[in-house]
């Protein structure tokens, strides 16, 4: 039989009648064996986060202010729940003995991480699922980095005894025992790792959402859902803001080739967004499978007259740029050139040091400083099949009357960066979009 690994994000789970969907969707599969669960979410756009109001507590109990009235809100939340349910579960000793740990200073993560624990403890109580606290299955190192193979060792084994669990999101512990959170959003991630361990035929991962877009709907009216996309191509278009998922959570399924499906809750009848392994199990269709972008960026331009013939130059300027604390998020080179695109915010007060150090490692001819820059990443399988697709996109940018400050392609043809002034972001982004979609 398939055995499915399912997620649920905080607007999946945040009232009764989601729960009531989400146990629907459970139960009309049985190969939806493993379920890892978010804090309830919002409601309602002014809404606020289960996990938003225990880090407020957090803080309120540092600032020495009584929480009782405030933590009234998170208990009402969760007795709504049980009580809309008709469950018979008595959530109050829970609840008390949280708030407690929470005067006695147990801890930020503790506090941020109560939400998914009692959520989870209330759907495996209404679906009749074991529950396995991630405390004891999923573990940090002392350097609070995530213990890849320690947990999933751990999950491995403890998942033999349970047919069915719930297991909550977002949080394990560290070799003390104390409770450690991912950044936010890292249910994911519990999730990517509970499918590893399970050798799961697919992750799908619900949210409030049908999958990823073509591009950002707030610039392009009504784009088109992406149907396949693969791990690298979705690195690319998440780490240009395409949102949905939590950036590290192709990771641990990506070590078993596991597919993860984006779903949505409120919309089960649509297909979403697979996420596969490789691009030879689904060839595109289209030649772009999306467009991401971001702002903020500025460019370092270096120039030297031969410094391709000087050892050690590119490392004598990364050096610096690391000794300042400055990632290059993209490297365009010439003979006599070197454009490395920072992060504006990283370069912040640091110029005035910065340029004259540079200078001194570098004895270079030239160096300045161009700002207000956004990036776009064109991102595609189906790019290295179709010749001529460069050509479009430049056509496409320049038929838009905007101006291409620096382009990198990476040798994988995945992909095409292209950076242009701030002002342009959006007719650059609509012009590459139509070109390809309605062109
Ligand atoms: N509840 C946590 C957050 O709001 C984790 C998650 O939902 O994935 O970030």
């Amino acid at each position: 039989m398939q055995l499915k690994v399912v997620k649920f994000g905080g607007s999946s789970l945040s009232d009764t009648e989601h729960f009531k969907r989400v146990a629907s969707i459970i139960k009309e599969d049985p190969a939806r064996r493993y379920v890892v669960a978010s804090a309830p979410g919002k409601r309602t756009d002014t809404d606020e986060k289960v996990t938003d109001m225990l880090y407020t507590c957090y803080n309120m109990i540092r600032s020495r202010e009584d929480i009782t009235d405030y933590y009234q809100k998170i208990v009402d939340r969760y007795t709504d729940i049980i009580c809309g349910l008709g469950l018979d579960f008595d959530i109050m000793g829970e609840l008390e003995y949280i708030k407690n740990a929470m005067m006695a200073r147990s801890g930020r993560d503790f506090a941020a991480s109560r939400g998914e624990y009692l959520n989870s403890l209330i759907l495996a109580k209404y679906l009749g699922f074991d529950f396995i606290d991630a405390e004891n299955v999923i573990f940090f190192k002392d350097n609070g980095e995530f213990d890849e193979e320690k947990t999933n060792e751990a999950m491995k084994n403890e998942l033999k005894y349970h047919e069915r669990a719930v297991i909550p999101g977002f949080y394990g512990s560290m070799p003390n025992g104390t409770i450690k959170t991912f950044t936010r959003g890292g249910s994911d991630i519990t999730g990517s790792i509970v499918a590893r361990a399970a050798c799961a035929d697919l992750y799908e991962n619900w949210t409030d959402v049908s999958g990823f877009l073509m591009a950002d709907p707030r610039i392009v009216d009504s784009p088109l859902p992406i149907s396949t996309v693969t791990y690298r191509e979705l690195r690319e278009l998440s780490y240009m803001g395409a949102g949905v998922l939590h950036e590290d959570s192709i990771f641990p399924v990506q070590k078993e080739g596991i597919a993860i499906n984006i779903r949505n809750t409120n919309h089960p009848e649509d297909a979403g967004t697979l996420i596969v392994p490789n691009s030879h199990t689904h060839e595109s269709k289209q030649v772009i499978t999306g467009v991401a972008g971001k702002k903020g960026f500025s460019v370092i331009n270096i120039e030297k007259n031969r410094m391709g013939a000087e050892f050690g130059f590119a490392a004598r300027v990364f050096r610096c740029l690391d000794s300042y604390a400055i990632h290059t998020e993209h490297l365009a080179s010439g003979i006599d050139t070197m454009s490395h695109i920072v992060s504006t915010s990283e370069l912040n007060n640091k110029l005035d040091d910065l340029i004259p150090e540079l200078h001194r490692v570098t004895d270079a001819d030239n160096i300045t400083i161009d700002t207000g820059l956004a990036l776009i990443a064109v991102v595609g399988r189906g790019m290295r099949e179709s010749k001529g697709t460069a050509a479009r996109i430049f056509s496409a940018i320049s038929g838009a009357g905007v101006n291409v400050r620096m382009i990198d392609q990476g040798s994988s043809e995945l992909c095409i960066v292209i950076a242009v002034y701030e002002s342009d972001y959006e007719r650059a982004v609509k012009a590459i979009y139509n070109e390809f979609v309605n062109g």
